[in-house]
């Protein structure tokens, strides 16, 4: 099957931080994840599930703080000065944004995601190749399928 965007896609992350903010949502996490992260903060697992994280329907997820620059918006509970506070141990979700099914299941459904990130279709940037999208995709639906 020919995807849609077997040509790549134009795509460059700009640091804004809005992927981290908004309404409420989930982060999901694995446990390979929660180990990753508890040890880079030098907490327990337990400490860190209790910390950081709460149960949505049986699966993980990081907890979310109001905003301190817009009371409506939701932070993750790791986003300070809009930037990831634990960048080097994010969990997959985060690192493989914006390359996730949903978003990738029609272009229509693409350019719906661009109203909420403002790196998606930047018209001077070199495409995002179909390999890396790809890569991204099945990193996003191993760590899914294990949280
Ligand atoms: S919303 Fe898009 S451009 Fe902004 S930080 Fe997230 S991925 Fe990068
Ligand atoms: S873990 Fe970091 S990259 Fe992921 S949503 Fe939270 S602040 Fe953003």
């Amino acid at each position: 099957m020919t995807e849609w965007y077997s040509e790549g896609l134009s795509f460059k992350c700009t640091g804004c931080g809005k992927c981290c903010t908004g309404s409420p949502g989930a982060v999901w996490i694995n446990e390979d994840e929660t180990e990753a992260m508890a040890q880079h903060l030098n907490l327990s697992k337990e400490d860190f599930l209790n910390k950081y994280t709460r149960l949505i329907d049986g699966r993980r997820s990081l907890i979310e703080s109001i905003s301190p620059l817009d009371p409506t918006q939701h932070d993750c509970i790791f986003l300070k000065n809009k930037q990831c506070s634990i960048y080097q141990v994010r969990p997959v979700q985060c690192r493989t944004y914006p390359w996730w099914p949903d978003n990738l299941k029609s272009e229509k459904a693409w350019n719906k995601e661009a109203a909420h990130c403002e790196g998606i279709k930047t018209s001077d940037v070199e495409k995002v190749s179909l390999k890396v999208i790809k890569d991204s995709l099945n990193d996003y639906q191993n760590a899914r399928s294990r949280s």
